[in-house]
């Protein structure tokens, strides 16, 4: 089986509202996601989709994956789409880098190797079921009040787990916001503060020694290091997510006892492959786990969410998905969507996803 053609689509997805985090250093209003098509000369076909949260979130640009596929594509033309490490080995060698635009090939590849083994991912990925997994909102921020109300609306569409965030302001109001979200979450609801390195790492000490709660804070700071640091001092666990990237920032994080959770993003690893690697290492580590989407349609979700559903429970805490945030849905009715908090992977050979291309329009870019 071999490539024999790479159609790749520009898609700018409007968010249902914007959205601010990071203090508010950082607001989103739509999102640029990059849809990929890979045929092959036996009739199958994949898809597989890049998208960031925004240009501000990590070092991945919409305009970007476009023009890295296009340097991609005459490697990948040709090859079988099935070997996924041969050719996520092709990609690395041909174009160092770049991981989030490389995600949108990878995660196509995986599409054909279930489609061609007639199987699931959940089960490619080594599921004995397709396990439903816990999703999780995500609240932006504002005051106290304005999130509260935020997590009662995410509570009525059945999220139990909440990720919310903070940062940026004075120190008194993240103290507050603390406080008062936490006093107001149900016993049997859990919350994550998600600083999205706001924070230096000496008001996210103070910050963190002030406050009764004692649950999950996600990337205080800007860097690994600045991270462990806080870590080292604060009486909460931390969970890890833009600074890490490749397999070496994950082993460096172990070394550094710098975290207990990680977030595990297919588009921040480079696609499934890479993915599968740093889930398998979180699980020797202990580690729990997100496994999730960056940004994108219920394309991008499903596939992470196969992941997810194959990981082990313990090390598993729930998955948030893009798709509700977006006032566009290329494929109605289908992938892993939130039923009362719970998202199930599709019963479906490959991701089991088919985009409607008379929504996606026509292709941006045909390589053959
Ligand atoms: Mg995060």
């Amino acid at each position: 089986m071999k490539i024999s053609r790479v159609s790749v689509w520009g898609l700018p997805l409007p968010l249902a509202e914007p959205y601010s985090y990071s203090g508010g250093r950082l607001t989103v209003t739509a999102l640029d996601s990059t849809i990929v098509r890979i045929d092959t000369d036996d009739g199958l076909h994949g898809w597989g989709e890049a998208c960031s949260w925004g240009d501000s979130y990590l070092p991945a640009h919409g305009a970007g994956a476009r023009a890295a596929l296009q340097t991609l594509a005459p490697f990948l033309l040709g090859r079988d789409p099935r070997a996924v490490d041969d050719i996520n080995r092709a990609m690395d060698f041909f174009l160092p880098g770049h991981w989030y635009a490389k995600s949108a090939a990878d995660i196509a590849c995986w599409d054909i190797l279930g489609k061609f083994a007639k199987a699931p991912l959940w089960l490619l990925l080594g599921a004995e079921k397709a396990k439903a997994v816990a999703v999780n909102s995500s609240i932006p921020q504002g005051t106290p009040e304005e999130m509260i109300a935020n997590i009662a609306r995410a509570r009525a569409a059945g999220y139990k787990t909440h990720s919310a965030k903070i940062g940026g302001g004075k120190i008194a109001e993240d103290i507050a916001r603390i406080n008062t979200i936490t006093a107001a979450l149900p016993e049997d609801e859990n919350i994550t503060f998600d600083i999205n390195r706001a924070w230096v790492p000496a008001r996210a000490v103070e910050v963190l020694n002030s406050v009764a709660f004692r649950g999950w804070i996600e990337q205080p700071c800007e860097t690994l290091e600045q991270c462990a640091f806080v870590a080292a001092r604060a009486p909460q666990s931390l969970m890890l997510d833009e600074c890490l990237h490749t397999f070496d920032d994950h082993l460096a994080a172990r070394q550094m006892r710098a975290c207990a959770g990680i977030k595990i993003k297919p588009l921040r690893a480079g696609g499934l492959t890479k993915a599968r690697r740093l889930r398998d290492f979180a699980e020797n580590a202990g580690w729990q786990t997100h496994i999730e989407a960056t940004g994108g349609t219920v394309l991008a979700d499903a596939a992470a969410i196969h992941l997810a559903s194959s990981t082990a429970p313990a090390n598993r805490l729930a998955s948030w998905l893009c798709h509700p945030h977006l006032t566009l849905d290329i494929a109605p009715g289908q992938g892993a969507r939130n039923t009362n908090g719970f998202a199930a992977p599709p019963n479906l050979p490959g991701i089991g996803v088919a985009p409607d291309e008379n929504i996606l329009g026509k292709p941006s870019a045909v390589y053959e």
